[in-house]
C-alpha cells in the first residue's frame, strides 16, 4: 500500500440478540478501486416482514448508488438515501403486509483525501473516537433525544423513558424525508463505530472505548456484540468499525490489508447466529466494577456532539415501532 493511499481496516457484524427472533437490523460494507469506502447500518422496523425488507433494501438501494460513483460527497448521500427512501415507500405500496415499514440509517463515506462525510436518519449512531474521547457524530431523529436537544428531558430520563423508540425521523415512510449530512475529519488512530441502538441502549461508552483501545477491529466488533447479548441483548445488534491506523504499524493492518479484495461490494450483512462464547468476556469481568463506576462520569464527560443540533419533527405522530 502507497504511502499517499489512506489505510482503513474495517469490520462489520451483525446479531439477532438473544430475544427477538428475527433481525431486522442490515448493515453493509462497499469499497472502490480509488479506496473510497462506505459503511451503512440499518434498523428496520414494521411487521409481518417489514423490518428486514426495508433495511436490506436500503442498505442494496445505497450500495447500488455507490457502485454507479460517488462524484459531490454530499450530493451522493443526500441521494442515495432519498433513491432508499422512494424505494422502501414503493415496496410497502405494492404489499400491503409491508405498509408503514421503514427503517433508520446511518453511513460513514470515507474519501481517498482523508475526508469523510457522516450521514444520518433515524437513531442508529455513529461514533469518532479519538484519543481516548468517543464524541457522536450523529444527533439521533427520536422523540427523547428531541426532548433532550430542547431542554425538557434529561440524559437518564431519556434513557428508561417509555418512548425512547418512538423516532421521529425515519427512511421509508414519508415521501419528502431530511438527511443530515456533515463532514468529519480524519486523523490517524481515530476510529468510527457506526451501530444501532441494540448496541448503544445496553453497552456504555466507556466499555466501548476501552474494547475499541485494545482489540484488533473484527474481535472487538464481536466482543461489542458479546458485551450487549451479557446485559439482555433485547434487541437486534449490529455494528461496524473503521479504524485508521496512528504511524506506528499495527499488527491487525498488516493482516487486512493483504487479504483486501480489489472492489468489493457484499450484500448485506453478515450474520452471526450465535454470541461469542462467555469466555471471551473473561478480561472485562474483572475491569466491569471499576468501568461502571466510572461509567456515570464519563457518560457526561466523554461524550459531546460537535453536531447535534435541534431539529424540526418531520413527523409530530412519532414513528412507533
Ligand atoms: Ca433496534
Amino acid at each position: 500500500m502507497s504511502d499517499d493511499q489512506l489505510e482503513i481496516v474495517t469490520a462489520s457484524l451483525t446479531n439477532v440478540g438473544l430475544v427477538r427472533t428475527k433481525n431486522q437490523d442490515s448493515c453493509g460494507e462497499f469499497q472502490r478501486p480509488d479506496g473510497t469506502h462506505l459503511l451503512v447500518v440499518a434498523d428496520g422496523m414494521g411487521g409481518h416482514r417489514g423490518g428486514e425488507v426495508a433495511s436490506a433494501a436500503a442498505i442494496q438501494i445505497i450500495g447500488r448508488h455507490f457502485e454507479n460513483g460517488v462524484g459531490d460527497p454530499v450530493e451522493f448521500l443526500g441521494q442515495a438515501f432519498g433513491a432508499a427512501n422512494d424505494e422502501i415507500l414503493r415496496l410497502a405500496t405494492e404489499d400491503p403486509k409491508l405498509s408503514r415499514m421503514g427503517t433508520t440509517g446511518v453511513a460513514v463515506l470515507i474519501l481517498p483525501d482523508r475526508s469523510a462525510f457522516v450521514a444520518n436518519v433515524g437513531d442508529s449512531r455513529a461514533y469518532r473516537l479519538r484519543d481516548g474521547k468517543l464524541s457522536p457524530i450523529t444527533a439521533d431523529h427520536s422523540w427523547v433525544a428531541e426532548q433532550v436537544r430542547a431542554g425538557r428531558m434529561s440524559e437518564e430520563e431519556a434513557e428508561d423513558h417509555p418512548r425512547r423508540n418512538v423516532l421521529s425521523r425515519c427512511i421509508g415512510i414519508q415521501p419528502l424525508m431530511e438527511v443530515d449530512i456533515d463532514a468529519v475529519d480524519i486523523q490517524p488512530g481515530d476510529q468510527f463505530l457506526l451501530c444501532s441502538d441494540g448496541l448503544w441502549g445496553l453497552v456504555p461508552p466507556s466499555q466501548i472505548v476501552e474494547i475499541l483501545e485494545h482489540q484488533d477491529a473484527e474481535l472487538a466488533a464481536s466482543q461489542l456484540i458479546a458485551l450487549a447479548n451479557e446485559r439482555g441483548g433485547q434487541d437486534n445488534i449490529t455494528v461496524q468499525i473503521a479504524r485508521f491506523p496512528s504511524t506506528t504499524p499495527r499488527e491487525d493492518t498488516a493482516r487486512l490489508s493483504a487479504s483486501s479484495p480489489d472492489a468489493t461490494l457484499e450484500l448485506p450483512a453478515i450474520d452471526v447466529p450465535d454470541a461469542p462464547p462467555r469466555s471471551m468476556l473473561l478480561p472485562f469481568a474483572i475491569g466491569a466494577a471499576l468501568l461502571l463506576l466510572g461509567a456515570a462520569l464519563l457518560w457526561s464527560g466523554a461524550i459531546e456532539s460537535p453536531f447535534a443540533q435541534p431539529s424540526a419533527l418531520a413527523d409530530p405522530r412519532g414513528i412507533e415501532r
